[in-house]
């Protein structure tokens, strides 16, 4: 609410974008429901052992691949996955090393919200445990055109100066999502439906941004609430903001739930083959991969394909794939997503009372890995998306660097003294993966049956083929249901 008792304006929330905001607005205070029953998605519900053993080739090691192969296993099939890399987890990976005094930070996947109870139950099963992912008590930052906003624990920040309309003065930045999109929170939810009624599916042809302005929603407002995702179809964007409270992670490293699958399934895992053709026979796929500058192939009579299509593009198939397939694979839009990590000697943000994370309108939001950690040695991170992401991909290492600083620099002024390192992930330019995660734009949402639909002998599973683009727990169910739909169809 607006602080009107000094006749300042407030701000009254504490992180505001896309893929990550501390929301304190109505309808999340209200919760919403996810009553869908996913109860086939957990640890505990594994396929019936077969008669019909089938002998089936995963490609890629993520969770998407993991987790089918574990449900695959369970069910007594014969299975193999090829993973291009080293070590499982694709988009599941923690830095450890090139930072000091043990510290890590999450070069991709950071938070589990509380409604994403599969990968919640999957994390208890390996016995891992949850530890919030925003601290509750000290300030954090907002850059604003330039200016920087302090946010207090309680969310009231004097916001005089912004260019905000002078209702969107009076309702307060905390209540802005809630005033111009809370109503079709609620009926959108937080996973992708086939069966959304028209009113809500004809939101999946508009931009983000575009909806924003028909509500009436100020310039500063839109580049406030959208923080670079203006391009999304307001559809996803608004589904997807659902996911994005009461955020956990997990104690020690979100790299350890891929991991406590692998170690459960490191018979069946080959690293370092990379799959460089498929080809469909009448009762069998071939698979051709590399592994160590080797031509090697393996033969399966079902296929689990989690490879993101922004590689799976260039992979030749023959027989072509269907032309409606070609289409998504071709065309799926992955969000560019760069995770730049800065080690410092010490935490200097907190001598002006802050907990160092915070958010920059130039596209990015900041991270503090070591927040509530032991130690004076800090680790922050900016987390760089759409089109800022994409700037800082092109850039030389030199450039770039200079461009990072700079930036974190405005937000939290004071880091060069202090710096020791910074690590930079770009998803993009990752030969195995081309991209952050699926965000669909205007026109797309209705090739998610397409995305999904398995060909033949091959499913399609990972974050993309799934309710929840761009989560942990999308990657995890459609990896068992890629299993079942093996076990179901082609047994
Ligand atoms: C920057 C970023 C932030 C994120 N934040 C969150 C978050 O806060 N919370 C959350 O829940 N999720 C988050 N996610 C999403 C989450 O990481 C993914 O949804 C999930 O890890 C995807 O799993 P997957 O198995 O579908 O794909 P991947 O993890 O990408 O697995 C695919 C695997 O295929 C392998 N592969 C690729 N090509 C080949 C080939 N030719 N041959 C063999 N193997 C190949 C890759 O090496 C990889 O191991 C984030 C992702 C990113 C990038």
């Amino acid at each position: 609410m607006a602080n009107q008792s000094d006749g300042k304006p407030t701000l009254r929330t504490t992180k505001h974008s896309r893929r990550a905001f501390l929301r304190l607005s109505a309808w999340t205070a209200a919760g919403i429901s996810f009553s869908r029953d996913l109860s086939w998605a957990l640890p505990k519900s594994s396929l019936s052992p077969q008669s019909n053993r089938k002998k089936v080739t995963v490609l890629g090691a993520g969770l998407a691949g993991l987790s089918a192969a574990w449900e695959l296993r369970r069910a007594g099939h014969n299975v193999t996955i090829l993973e291009a890399q080293l070590r499982p987890g694709g988009r599941v990976h923690t830095i450890r090393e090139g930072l000091s005094d043990g510290l890590y930070a999450e070069a991709g996947a950071g938070r589990i919200p509380r409604t994403h109870n599969v990968t919640r139950e999957w994390v208890k099963y390996f016995g891992l445990e949850l530890e919030p992912f925003y601290p509750t008590e000290a300030s954090q930052i907002a850059l604003l055109n330039g200016r920087r906003f302090k946010i207090p624990p309680n969310g009231d920040a004097d916001i005089s100066g912004a260019a905000f309309t002078p209702h969107e003065r009076k309702i307060g930045l905390l209540n802005l999502d809630d005033h111009y999109y809370g109503d079709l929170t609620k009926k959108i939810g937080g996973e992708i439906r086939r069966d959304w009624p028209s009113s809500i599916a004809k939101l999946a042809d508009i931009t983000m941004a575009d909806l924003l302005r028909q509500k009436g929603a100020s310039d500063e407002a839109i580049r406030y609430m959208l923080l670079g995702f203006e391009d999304d179809a307001a559809l996803d964007f608004i589904r997807d903001s659902v996911n994005h409270h009461d955020l956990s992670k997990i104690k020690g490293g979100n790299d350890q739930l891929p991991r406590a699958f692998a170690a459960k399934l490191s018979d069946v895992i080959r690293y370092g083959c990379a799959v460089e053709q498929i080809e469909r026979r009448e009762n069998s796929v071939q698979i051709a991969y590399r592994r160590a500058g080797m031509l090697d192939h393996v033969e399966a009579e079902a296929v689990v394909c989690t490879i993101p299509f922004g590689v799976l593009r260039k992979i030749p198939i023959t027989p072509e794939w269907s032309p409606e397939k070609r289409k998504v694979i071709d065309n799926l839009y992955y969000g560019p997503a760069e995770r730049n990590t800065y080690q410092v000697s010490t935490r200097y943000w907190e001598s002006e009372g802050l907990n160092g994370f915070g958010s920059s309108d130039k596209g990015f939001e900041i991270w503090h890995s070591t927040h509530g950690k032991p130690g004076r040695r800090g680790v922050l991170q900016a987390f760089a998306y759409e089109s800022y992401a994409a700037e800082l991909d092109q850039l030389s290492e030199g450039d770039r660097w200079d461009r990072v600083i700079h930036d974190m620099d405005e937000v939290h002024p004071g880091l060069q003294p202090h710096l020791e390192t910074i690590i930079t992930k770009s998803w993009t330019n990752d030969p195995w993966q081309r991209g952050g995660y699926v965000v669909y734009h205007v026109g797309q949402q209705n090739w998610y049956p397409d995305v999904c639909r398995r060909e033949g002998r091959i499913c399609f599973a990972g974050e993309h083929a799934s309710g929840w683009p761009g989560w942990m727990q999308g990657a995890i169910t459609s990896g068992i249901k890629a299993a079942k739909e093996i076990t179901a169809e082609l047994v």
